[in-house]
């Protein structure tokens, strides 16, 4: 499936591009951005005209003219090989998408179908600019292998469930899949994946937790999606979900002075205002999925709350079998906007506080200087060319990126400073051939015989 990225163009300076500046609102034009070793050595303004054909002469070094350059965008929740099961558990709620379509339509899954499915979603995260992803999901050697291919960054977690028959042979995988590939890619990390507090219990969790603390790896976990998980955890324990991650440890505290994120927790929707609190005080960065809420009929102001909480928050697309698409650009437009709709209050969730959530997980990922084109963070860049009519005329950069930007205004994508879309298209996988694959899969996964979920949600 893949045509070899080794032999990928490794890009030495991006010339005459305009650079936006997410927190402060303001660009600069002209600029030279060079690149060594696949990292930012110099952002300096470009000191005369060098005309295009000049360029086209250097090898490595790539036109910006009429073009933005910003950094990748960063997925901070996604199960990226459910784009396989794309469409497939359409107009209802969380409990039937999980019983009566998803964990039964997940049974037949195989570690090809992993491998096919990561392939499919990472090539859709590229062509929208997507550099990098936290991908919470099974088979994740798999997985592995497809970002290894596709040039992308990553941070795996295989899933784990704390209830059922499988737990041991499943953890025991994860443990297997951890030692094997950590390591093994400097772009691929690995994280500890317990799913979340309704399908692990405490003891389990402790065990993940002590797993994470020996092994100084990090964990990802959902919690608190819908109103009714924190109602039966309120029932049943007494606890909302966040407060048993905190006494479970799955939530460390911050350290003064360390900015580095132990745990990457999905959703936390429905946190209470003493939720927050505790998120703000702990390594924990939180992934906000905006679609995945929409569609099961939940919207409510958790964006402007954890803002003013002072809690991390980043972007996530959740998988496609819930999100349809895996586009960063599209989540930070639809937070932006159910923040507003929901709080009834248009000063919130501004420009300047939602632009910089599309980077904002690279700081989970360990990457320095991760969100601003600035020396020392990685050449993980995406020029925009914005010559679509919705841009134009083009008065507000920032607005236009927030509200209208769209794959087909993401012209190149490199991920530490090696090419991986160009003009638009894919270079590192055959889209045509991985296309009828997933058609194929897709259609065997669907027509399943199995008649009950795998788990209960
Ligand atoms: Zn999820």
């Amino acid at each position: 499936m893949s045509s070899g990225h080794n032999q990928q163009l490794e890009i030495t300076e991006i010339r005459n591009v305009k650079i936006p500046d997410f927190l402060n609102l303001n660009i600069a034009g002209n600029m030279s951005v060079k690149i060594r070793d696949g990292v930012i050595v110099s952002v300096e303004p470009v000191k005369s005209d060098t005309r295009i054909k000049d360029i086209a002469s250097e090898p490595g070094v790539v036109d910006g003219s009429g073009m933005v350059l910003i950094p990748g965008m960063v997925n901070m929740h996604a199960h990226t090989a459910m784009t396989l099961l794309r469409g497939t558990a359409e107009d209802c709620d969380a409990l039937d998408w999980f019983n009566k379509y998803i964990w039964i339509y997940e049974q037949g899954l195989t570690p090809d179908d992993v491998y096919i499915g990561t392939l499919l979603g990472g090539a859709e995260m590229l062509l929208n600019g997507v550099t990098a992803v936290a991908d919470h999901y099974f088979a994740m050697d798999r997985a592995w292998r497809a970002y290894d291919e596709l040039g992308m960054r990553a941070d795996l977690s295989w899933a784990l469930f704390g209830l059922g028959d499988s737990v041991e042979a499943n953890l025991q995988a994860a443990l297997e899949f951890n030692s094997g590939y950590r390591g093994k890619s400097p772009r691929i990390d690995i994280s500890m994946g317990p799913h979340s507090p309704y399908l692990c219990p405490d003891d389990f969790l402790r065990r993940i937790v002590k797993i994470s603390e020996d092994e100084n790896l990090k964990m990802h976990i959902h919690a608190a999606e819908d109103a009714r998980q924190v109602e039966i955890s309120m029932r049943e324990r007494g606890k909302t979900p966040i407060e048993i991650l905190r006494d479970t440890g799955v939530l460390r505290p911050r350290q003064a002075g360390d900015e580095a994120v132990s745990t990457i927790l999905a959703h936390a929707f429905y946190a209470s205002d003493s939720d927050f609190k505790i998120m703000a005080e702990s390594s924990c960065i939180t992934a906000h999925c905006p679609k995945t809420y929409l569609r099961f009929g939940d919207s409510h102001d958790f964006l402007p709350r954890a803002l003013s909480s002072g809690a991390g928050v980043a972007l996530g697309t959740d998988g496609p079998a819930s999100n349809s698409t895996m586009n960063i650009a599209e989540a930070a437009r639809l937070a932006a906007l159910m923040g507003k709709s929901a709080s009834g209050n248009a000063e919130t969730a501004r420009l300047s506080e939602v632009l910089p959530m599309m980077f904002a997980g690279g700081k989970a990922l360990g990457l320095p200087n991760y969100g601003a084109v600035v020396p020392g963070a990685p050449a993980d860049l995406v020029l925009l060319d914005l010559n679509t009519p919705e841009m134009f005329p083009g008065t507000n950069l920032f607005a236009d990126i927030l509200y209208g930007l769209d794959g087909r205004n993401i012209h190149s994508v490199m991920v530490a400073g090696r090419l991986l879309v160009e003009d638009g298209k894919l270079l590192s996988v055959d889209y045509k051939a991985l296309r009828d694959e997933a058609q194929a899969i897709a259609g065997r996964l669907v027509s399943t015989e199995a008649d009950a979920p795998m788990q209960e949600y």
